[in-house]
């Protein structure tokens, strides 16, 4: 089986940039949504003639930085609370007016952007899954209506700004490594929110960056999930969940994937006991192969895979997953 990569590298800034900035409000810790982010602000950045400016507070790996589509970096030095990074960032750019601001749509990037965007007069479409460049204005992709809908927004302010729905941007091959310049800011507390401690059920970025996902449905008995993480464990995959199972407490609310939970974009989905509900396979749209398993020959599934097998899934993953391993290892 052929599992497909990245096809598209990060744009390249093209002249001399004068045609603005576009923004990537990048999220502490959040590697993989601010790559997506940053390849998306590249694509905008070059259709405008312009530069992807990332804001951030700790950069891991300066030198991935330029292929992942970064020409400047806003160093920012102190808190990391979404009220003070907004007021921070007010200050820088209203000085100097971006095209365009981009933020991830996760807690924290949509409290940051909606502070930013009120403190700037800026208009904001949230949760966007695509983005693109028409008559010269941004133009931002959101689902209405359950999905089953996709408006186009553009906004009417000087400072256009969005934030967009992780996982579904396509991961992009990074371009040839370049010098970038780096402006410092600090971020002053002053915020009336004081956080005394954080939790999360499950480490979102691990679905995220995961190149192998198997998505679980309620088809399956809980009772397998242990023989199911065992076939996960052998071709280095990571397990999701439908709403059901998420909702049954089998799986942590953050393995959900669908319209009310994440997005995600891995090479190769594999589904077993789900029916394939639009409510779902929303969030898979944008995985390279999806194989699907469900022994109903006339399931929803079928019209969101690449391959179906109409059976049993345990049959089916002890035929698949040894050869999957054999191929992935390769
Ligand atoms: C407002 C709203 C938001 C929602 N948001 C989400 C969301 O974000 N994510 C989400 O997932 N859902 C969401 N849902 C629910 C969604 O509409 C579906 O109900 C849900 O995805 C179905 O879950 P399922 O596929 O696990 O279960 P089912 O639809 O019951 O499907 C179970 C499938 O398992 C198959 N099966 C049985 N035995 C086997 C076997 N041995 N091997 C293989 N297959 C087998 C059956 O043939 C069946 O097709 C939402 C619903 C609403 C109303």
């Amino acid at each position: 089986m052929q599992v497909e990569g990245p096809v598209d590298e990060v744009a390249r800034p093209v002249g001399d940039g004068g045609g603005g900035d576009v923004v990537v409000l990048g999220e502490p810790g959040r590697h993989r949504v601010n790559s997506e982010l940053l390849g998306a602000g590249a694509g905008l950045a070059a259709a405008i003639g312009g530069r992807c400016v990332m804001s951030i507070d700790v950069v891991d790996d300066w030198e991935a930085l330029s292929g992942q589509g970064v020409d400047r970096v806003l160093r920012h030095a102190g808190t990391t609370g979404a009220e003070d990074v907004a007021r921070m960032l007010e200050g820088r750019l209203t000085r100097d007016p971006p095209w365009a601001v981009l933020a991830p749509g996760t807690a924290w990037g949509r409290e940051v952007a909606a502070r930013l965007a009120t403190r700037m007069g800026a208009g904001l479409t949230g949760d966007a899954i695509g983005l693109e460049v028409r008559d010269g204005r941004l133009v931002a992709f959101k689902p209405a209506f359950g999905g089953r809908m996709v408006a186009e927004i553009t906004c009417t302010s000087a400072v256009q700004m969005a934030t967009v729905r992780p996982g579904i941007l396509p991961a992009l091959r990074p371009r040839p490594n370049g010098p970038f310049a780096v402006e410092h800011l600090e971020a002053v507390p002053g915020s009336r929110t004081r956080i005394i401690e954080r939790h999360r059920d499950d480490d979102r970025d691990q679905l995220a960056n995961a190149d192998v996902v198997i998505g679980v449905g309620v088809g399956v008995d809980p009772t397998d999930l242990p023989e199911i993480e065992a076939h996960a464990a052998a071709i280095g995959a990571e397990l999701c969940a439908t709403r059901r199972v998420t909702d049954a407490g089998w799986m942590p609310r953050a393995r959900q994937v669908g319209i009310t939970g994440h997005s995600i974009a891995p090479r190769l989905y594999l589904a077993i006991g789900t029916s394939g509900k639009f409510n779902h396979t929303v969030g898979i749209r944008s995985a390279g192969t999806v194989v699907g398993i469900n022994p109903d020959p006339d399931c929803e599934l079928w019209s969101a895979c690449d391959i179906g097998m109409v059976g049993d899934w345990r049959a089916a993953f002890d035929l698949l997953i040894p050869r999957l391993a054999d191929e992935l290892a390769q």
